[in-house]
This record gives structure tokens, C-alpha cells and sequence, in this order.
């Protein structure tokens, strides 16, 4: 076997379909857990016919033509369009926040220059030349006030940490609009694999040249590769050299899992929580990704999660990498090592590449990989 990939989430199973068609050579995919997709994975809840999202809501959006052109040929996808609420101080308000959240938050009828110009007065109270964490490039987008209410107590449960101590960028991920729209994303294509994240991988690993081994820590088969097999790891790269420099910093989740005897337990999909005495962060109500699958939408009951971040420790799942100073340095310390010792193993995607990458960004990634390393090798 030629390829060996570690990991069958988004990335590592692109990269193996990338592999298996273009070089026409032969592809190992191992994945620990016993499931393919990763984080993205789905699954049919048995009673309820429900699709669930068994990490969290994921939903596919992308500005990448390639990218989105590539996924094309393993699903259709539907057009749902994300919207997101969020509940504070017992109202339920509109995410992210648009001029429908600014009026409702203060009581107001702004027109959108209107409401451009009030919170221009807003900032200014709390004007920060140059915003250098999440708190002061947050108050410096929206002002004080809609930050305390929606983004400051929301931010430390997700993180565990105080907002002034996380990386700037993580808050431009969300949009500030001026006008109604109330679109979750500002992407050019968005929506669900028709018939599930599932069925888009077992599609994408649909090809003669792709062995699918499951259950299957990469410990297990490492010692039995040839010793020329290229080796594309996508897991954690401090566990792959024993954390012997460190552990490198994750934010991790927990999933309370209930079917609920309603309809409609919450009438969307995500409800945030923004509040600190709620311990949780979200509710996933996952009917609401399919509302043209009529049974399982229609079924008097409805599966629901309630998402609550906590700290990682070793042998957790890991979700969010925490981008600092220190985990930047740790990161590229095994990096180096791992780019000097072994130049037969290439590392991608969210986890190998400790980098907070939607999915679209993994996918991109893994056609960049095989772009620029990858096409040129002989089978
Ligand atoms: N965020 C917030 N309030 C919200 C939603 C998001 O403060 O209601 C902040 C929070 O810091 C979060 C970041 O915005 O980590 C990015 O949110 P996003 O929904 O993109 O996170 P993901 O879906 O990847 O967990």
C-alpha cells in the first residue's frame, strides 16, 4: 500500500478519494472511532427517522467554487439556510446580530443608517485603536452593551476563559449586518447533504481504491506500512509524538443527548444560550435541518442536545484549537520535529493542522495537498 491516511473526517477522506482517482493508486484510511465523517459525522435516530449530527450542528457553507464543485458530485444539497437565536435575560433575540437584534435589544425603529449611526456613538464610548483580544474587537464592531448581553458571558462558557485572553478573529466569524438579514453566514453556496453527512461520506469512499479499516488506531498498523508508504496523518500531532513537549490546548464539549415527547421542542434548529447561570451553551434541535423529510419532521417526538464546552484533558474529543502565543510555539515545535524526523508523513486537516477550520477550509486544504505534494508522484 502506497497511502496510508490517518483519519476519516472531511479532510483525510478527500485527500483519499483525491488519491484513489487521480493517482490511481491504492489508499489505506484508518479512523480510530467507528464511524466515518469525524466531527461531521450523522447518523438516523432509530424511532424518530431524525438525522443528528453526532458532534454538533454542522452546516455546509463555502464561497469556494472548487470546493463546493467537488462535493457536488457525492450529494445533493438542500437549500436550508442557517439562522440562529439566541435567549438573554428571558427574550429570544436574532443571531448574529442584525438590525432585527439592535431595535429588538433597544427598543427602537432604527432605519439601517440609522442604526449604522447610533452605534458609531456606541464604540466610540469604548474606542480601542487597535483591537488586540475578542473583547475589544467585539466592542469595537457592536459597542458595550450588545457585547455584554450577547457575546461576553456566551464567549467564556465556550472557552473558559475570559474574552480579553482569546484571539481577536474568532468573533469576526461572525457577521454584524445592518439590515434583516438574518443568515447565520455570508457564504455564496450553504446547505445539508440531502440524504445526510453519512451518506456523503460513504459516497465520497465509494471507489475500488479506497480501503476502509475502522475501529483502527494508527498505532495498530503503523509498524506493519511498507517503508516507502506516504503517510497523511490528520490527528493531534503532540499525541502522535507522546505529548513529550506538552499538551497542546483544546476546547472540548459534552453532548446531553434527550428525545423529547413534542413536535417542536424549540421551532429552530439552534438555540445559543447567552447567559451564565445556563450552563450549556446551545441547544441542537436537528429536525429543523430537514423540514422536507415530512415523517421524521412531522413525528411527535424530537431529539435535542444541549452542547456544554469544557477542558480538555488527554483521551478527550477534541473540538476548538486555542489559538495563543504558547500553543502557536508547542504546535510548530512538533511540527519541525515531526517535518525533520519523518519525511514520508504529510499532516492536515482541523486537528493535524491545529487550525479553527470550518469545512469547507479542510476540504480546500486536502485539494491544496494534493495539488502541491501529492499529483506528481507515480503510483
Ligand atoms: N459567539 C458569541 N455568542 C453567540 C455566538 C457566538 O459570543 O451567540 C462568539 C463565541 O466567542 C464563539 C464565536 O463567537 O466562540 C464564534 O461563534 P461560532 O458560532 O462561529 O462558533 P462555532 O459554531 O464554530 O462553535
Amino acid at each position: 500500500m502506497k497511502f496510508c491516511i490517518v483519519g476519516a473526517g472531511i479532510f483525510g477522506s478527500t485527500l483519499a478519494r483525491l488519491i484513489a482517482e487521480g493517482l490511481h493508486a491504492e489508499v489505506l484510511l484508518l479512523d480510530a472511532r467507528d464511524h466515518v465523517g469525524g466531527n461531521c459525522a450523522s447518523y438516523r435516530d432509530e424511532i424518530t427517522g431524525i438525522e443528528c449530527h453526532r458532534h454538533g450542528s454542522h452546516i455546509f457553507h463555502t464561497s469556494n467554487a472548487e470546493v463546493w464543485n467537488f462535493l457536488n458530485r457525492f450529494t445533493i444539497f438542500t437549500n436550508y439556510q442557517h439562522k440562529v437565536f439566541t435567549r438573554h435575560a428571558g427574550a429570544v433575540y436574532a443571531m448574529p446580530i442584525n438590525l432585527l437584534t439592535i431595535n429588538h435589544f433597544y427598543g427602537r425603529d432604527f432605519t439601517p443608517n440609522e442604526a449604522a449611526a447610533f452605534l458609531e456613538q456606541e464604540k466610540a464610548r469604548d474606542a480601542v485603536a487597535e483591537p488586540a483580544n475578542l473583547e475589544e474587537k467585539a466592542v469595537s464592531l457592536i459597542g458595550r452593551p450588545l457585547y455584554d448581553a450577547f457575546i461576553r458571558d456566551y464567549t467564556r462558557k465556550q472557552w473558559g476563559k475570559e474574552p480579553t485572553a482569546i484571539a481577536a478573529d474568532v468573533i469576526t466569524r461572525l457577521p454584524v449586518r445592518m439590515n434583516y438579514n438574518n443568515n447565520y453566514f455570508n457564504d455564496t453556496w450553504q446547505g445539508l447533504p440531502r440524504e445526510g453527512y453519512h451518506a456523503l461520506f460513504v459516497n465520497l469512499l465509494d471507489h475500488p481504491n479506497i480501503t476502509l479499516r475502522l475501529a483502527t488506531p494508527f498505532a495498530k498498523v503503523r509498524g506493519n506500512l511498507d517503508k516507502d508508504c506516504i503517510i497523511i496523518y490528520t490527528g493531534m500531532l503532540d499525541a502522535l509524538l507522546e505529548y513529550k513537549h506538552g499538551v497542546l490546548e483544546w476546547r472540548s464539549l459534552r453532548f446531553e443527548w434527550e428525545t423529547v415527547p413534542v413536535q417542536d421542542y424549540q421551532g429552530t434548529s439552534v438555540m445559543n444560550y447567552a447567559d451564565r447561570d445556563v450552563p450549556y451553551t446551545r441547544i441542537h434541535e436537528f429536525k429543523h435541518y430537514h423540514p422536507e423529510r415530512t415523517k421524521p419532521f412531522a413525528y411527535p417526538a424530537s431529539v435535542i442536545c444541549r452542547e456544554y464546552p469544557h477542558t480538555f484533558s488527554r483521551g478527550d474529543e477534541a473540538y476548538y484549537p486555542v489559538d495563543n502565543e504558547r500553543n502557536r510555539m508547542l504546535y510548530q515545535r512538533y511540527l519541525d520535529e515531526i517535518t525533520a524526523s519523518e519525511p514520508n508523513l504529510l499532516v492536515g486537516g482541523r486537528l493535524g493542522a491545529y487550525r479553527y477550520w470550518d469545512m469547507d477550509k479542510a476540504v480546500a486544504h486536502a485539494l491544496d495537498l494534493f495539488k502541491t505534494r501529492l499529483a506528481g508522484l507515480p503510483n
